[in-house]
């Protein structure tokens, strides 16, 4: 098992870390459980925080602190659907299935936003919906044919013409753009740390900086995994460790690939750019405006030669910090006067077909992975760790022929 390069000085450059310190222990002695689930991200805290409320003994070990990797690290965009446009997903995977992976995300979005209402979690949930908006004609006309399906299906989106969005840029580059009114902004790392702290609450046994080194499987079943202070041993083993999950198992190799993605953080802005969270030219640039005034910026990976890079290389390219930064600078000229503030990179886990999986690794009944969300992990996450907790407790559930990893078996 290879370790995963990060840490503090890192962490300090991402925005919604920065001030991030350890809330629970390192596991410093031999535990057993029921289930043992290794990442606490959004999938591993809640499918702990569901787990526990289904009475199983659960513990999260997690390498560095509750949300260092993607989910403290991403643009607190709760979307709903799956990277691609819904007329292309149409295309690509069939009407039905599409209908039912966004109505599995948008009902994921309303079912975040009563637990967070619930449970008074402080992550500056913002329903403001969201923009796709088209940087050429071609993509409008995918967003408008988007629109009139989702319509169609139930969806609650609107599409406006170009002249309509030529408020949002100084130099109007876009061609037309489809609202979702029911999408949102978060703070993530404070949504993830509240699921953990609710997971907590309700018995969940947390260990931060507990890199597990080793998966042993023994006699009836059951499993011990391994880490460098201590030991935790139980029937049923969570894979939640997304872009990372290959250090842990080999089988990952080709299902799920880290791909590294950018984001950036300006000074604040005094005046009110945008409404919503704005995902454009298919999510290659995405953007929004913080509550504090501040405008988020991530994307352009593809913008520079090996700039998401798979590897796992936590780093910032700079090359691709420059584009994010040009980019902010053409197209909204309030921006020019603004410092960056915060720059940093995360791991996104990128399946082959751009659809999430959750199952048992072949050959390995008792361990399970739930992950590849191709850069919208906060539209699935929070329902993907609930759909765990069912089907491990529970055997099969009506939504996982919609996430299956057998169909990546060769
Ligand atoms: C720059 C960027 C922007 C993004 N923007 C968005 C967005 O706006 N909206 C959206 O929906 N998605 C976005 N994403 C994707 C989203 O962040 C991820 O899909 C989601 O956070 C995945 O959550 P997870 O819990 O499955 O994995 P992660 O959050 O990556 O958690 C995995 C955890 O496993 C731990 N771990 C790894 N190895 C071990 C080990 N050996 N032992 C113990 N622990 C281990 C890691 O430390 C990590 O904390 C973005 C991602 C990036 C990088």
């Amino acid at each position: 098992m290879t370790k995963k390069p990060s840490g503090k000085s890192e962490r300090q450059r991402v925005y919604w870390l920065h001030d991030a310190v350890q809330q629970y222990p390192q596991l410093e002695e031999k535990l057993t459980c029921d289930v043992i689930i290794v990442g606490g991200g959004i999938t591993g805290t809640s499918a702990a925080y569901w787990m526990r409320k289904a009475g199983a003994n659960v513990v999260i070990l997690e390498e560095e602190l509750l949300a260092s990797g993607a989910s403290g690290r991403n643009g607190g965009f709760l979307l709903t659907g799956t990277v691609e446009h819904y007329a292309r997903a149409v295309a690509l995977i069939g009407r039905e299935k599409s209908r039912r992976l966004w109505d599995f995300t948008n009902k994921n979005i309303q079912l975040m936003k009563a637990f967070i209402g619930d449970t008074k979690i402080d992550c500056n949930l913002d329903p403001c919906g969201s923009l796709h908006a088209a940087i050429t004609p071609e993509e409008a006309r995918e967003l408008q044919e988007s629109a009139a399906l989702m319509l169609a299906d139930g969806f609650k989106v609107e599409y406006r013409e170009a002249a309509d969005l030529a408020e949002i840029s100084d130099s109007k580059i876009y061609q037309g753009g489809l609202f979702t009114t029911e999408d949102a902004g978060c703070h993530p790392a404070r949504l993830v740390a509240g699921i953990g702290e609710q997971a907590h609450a309700a018995g969940a046994k947390i260990f931060e900086n507990t890199p597990v080194t080793e998966l042993v499987y023994n006699d009836f079943d059951s499993v011990t995994v391994k880490t460098p202070k201590g030991q935790v041993s139980g029937f049923l083993v969570l894979l939640s460790t997304n872009a990372y999950s290959q250090l842990i198992d080999d089988f990952f190799q080709d299902k799920i690939l880290p791909v590294r993605g950018h984001a950036l953080v300006t000074s604040p802005i005094p005046k009110k750019l945008w409404n919503e969270v704005i995902y454009a030219n298919f999510g290659y640039e995405y953007f929004r405006q913080l509550p504090d005034g501040r405008v988020l910026m991530g994307g352009m990976r593809e913008s520079v030669p090996g700039g998401d890079a798979q590897h796992f290389n936590e780093l910032p390219d700079e090359r691709v910090t420059t584009k994010l930064i040009d980019y902010l600078h053409e197209n909204f000229h309030t921006t020019r006067g603004c410092s960056i503030d915060y720059e940093w990179a995360g791991l996104m886990g990128f399946s082959r077909d751009g659809i999430p999986m959750l199952g048992s690794i072949p050959g390995k009944h008792n361990i399970f992975a739930a992950g590849g969300y191709t850069g919208h992990g906060m539209g699935f996450g929070f329902s993907m760790g609930r759909l765990a907790a069912q089907v491990m407790l529970d055997g099969e559930n009506a939504d996982m022929d919609l996430f299956s990893l057998r169909r990546l078996v060769k």
